[in-house]
């Protein structure tokens, strides 16, 4: 029987491991934190169930406008609705204790071995097999002979020698479920997808936000029309955003906390989220030593099918940089696995990823960007309906939002699309698979939809770009 150690038990590696247990291999997990991994516990899902109680305060405040009011026990008109941090950060928590508790009782019942604690690659680890060393929390050590090793150890948040962290006013995205008390001025500094979540979750909560951004505008690496959407919605629902403006230091003084720009100016309020990018958990794994190649910014290098650069290792997830998605770390860990245990093996195609940004309103994407087409990489029509027009978003009192489609030029076939809206994570389903399948836009735009609904812009958008 093949053996298989794992290195990390994200989603990278805990995807990896079913399907190589699956597939027949006796597979042990190495893990530091805890299964699930940051993905679990401290990333992905917390920050959904935040933005999940986020999404109920967004939907109380256009309430008024579909004929709700809320009034106080004496029947007044109640002013403000407040929401308990404290409880909120607790079902956070609980809730990701119990996912990733979840998870390792599913392995568990499968037969994969579980070893907690720290692994690094040994002897023989690049030369088509070798051992994996787990130091346990006690500091012993254990050695695992393994016929094949998945590196999937992650990432952690980057910070900055003049910005660093205290946990209390200070905070990693991974510390803000520790705040027991609602901040008076959220200061989120960094725009690109985990600091535009958290400064929109934060807001929906009711607490005043500044957004710090070095670039024009927010989410810098999204279609733009999807951004400027998002950012015309935060502005008008009171954030401020500041463009352009870099973040120099973050000073903390009693309850008050001060960021410091390059250009001298200051902004002031009584805590700052980081988000500033991500560091690869790869040092000291001894992926050097094995001949694991990383690039320039400590990533491991993998090709399509995530074999690195040394025979018997592959590598998953946030560690390899890319796309940094919970879903692509899965689909890179299986394919590994597949591919070292010769079952059928489909490499991943980068063009196919969809992925959601959790703000208010959402923004969906998936294949071809807006961007590709308008730099010549390719050619392709693109229809884009505002949600505005839709029969069901005005029954909701949906303003903001649209239904982007891309076709090929000449065949019709779907290759991308872009949706802003609520639950733009469900309605982008439609067009992930169009774009999977190859469907073209006649496909589409024959297959029916419900009336009314928000997926029926998808079909009115294909129903535009019919190639006559
Ligand atoms: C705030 C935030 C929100 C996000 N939201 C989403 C989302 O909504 N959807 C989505 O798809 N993605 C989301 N992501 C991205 C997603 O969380 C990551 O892409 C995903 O966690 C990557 O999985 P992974 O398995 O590579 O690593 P991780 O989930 O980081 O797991 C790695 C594991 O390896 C362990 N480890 C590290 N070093 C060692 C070692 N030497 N020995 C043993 N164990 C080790 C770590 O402790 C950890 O348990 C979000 C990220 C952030 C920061």
């Amino acid at each position: 029987m093949p053996s298989v150690v794992i290195i990390g038990g994200g989603p990278g590696g805990y995807e990896a491991a079913l399907v190589a247990n699956q597939l027949g291999a006796d597979v042990t997990v190495v893990d530091r934190d805890g299964l699930g991994g940051s993905a679990v516990l401290t990333d992905c899902v917390p920050s959904k169930t935040l933005i999940a109680t986020a999404e109920v305060m967004t939907d109380m405040g256009s309430a008024a406008e579909l004929g709700i009011n809320f009034h106080d026990a004496q029947g007044d008109a109640a002013t403000s609705i407040r929401v308990d941090l404290g409880k909120v950060n607790a079902r956070v928590k609980a809730l990701a204790a119990a996912q990733s508790a979840d998870i390792e009782d599913r392995l568990t019942r499968r037969g994969i071995g579980i070893i907690k604690g720290l692994g690094r690659l040994g002897k023989g680890a690049g030369r088509g097999g070798g051992e994996v060393i787990a130091t346990h929390p006690d500091g012993t050590e254990e050695s695992v002979q393994a016929d094949a090793v998945l590196i999937a150890t992650g990432a952690h948040p980057r910070v900055s020698p003049t910005a660093q962290p205290d946990g209390e006013r200070i905070l990693t995205w991974e510390q803000v479920y520790d705040l027991t008390e609602t901040p008076t001025h959220m200061i989120v500094v960094g725009s690109g997808v985990t600091g535009a979540e958290f400064a929109s979750a934060y807001l929906a909560l009711g607490v005043p936000v500044t957004l710090v951004s070095s670039r024009d505008r927010v989410l810098p690496g999204e279609d733009a029309d999807a951004a400027t959407v998002l950012q015309d919605v935060l502005e008008r629902r009171g954030m401020t955003i500041l463009g352009r403006s870099r973040m120099q230091s973050v000073v903390r003084d009693g309850d008050t906390v001060t960021v410091t720009l390059t250009d001298g100016r200051t902004v002031t309020g009584s805590h700052c989220i980081l988000a500033v990018g991500s560091i690869p958990n790869t040092a000291g794994l001894g992926l050097e030593e094995a001949g694991v190649q990383l690039d320039d910014g400590g990533f491991v290098r993998i090709d399509k099918v995530s074999r690195t650069t040394a025979p018997g290792v592959y590598a998953a997830g946030d560690c390899t940089g890319g796309f940094m998605l919970a879903s692509t770390a899965g689909m890179a860990g299986r394919i590994a696995m597949r591919h070292f245990l010769g079952d059928a093996v489909q490499p991943m195609d980068l063009k196919q990823i969809a992925s959601n940004v959790f703000t208010s309103p959402e923004i969906a994407t998936v294949g071809w960007s807006q961007a590709a087409i308008d730099s010549g990489e390719i050619q392709a029509d693109v229809v884009k309906l505002e949600l505005q027009g839709n029969p069901r978003a005005k029954m909701q009192g949906i303003h903001d939002g649209f239904v982007k489609l891309i076709a090929r030029r000449g065949s019709g076939v779907v290759i991308g699309g872009v949706v802003v809206g609520p639950r733009a994570s469900e309605l982008i389903h439609p067009i992930s698979l169009a774009v999977a399948a190859n469907l073209t836009v006649d496909q589409v735009a024959n297959t029916f939809t419900v009336y009314p609904s928000l997926s029926g812009s998808v079909a009115e958008a294909a129903r535009r770009l019919h190639q006559v």
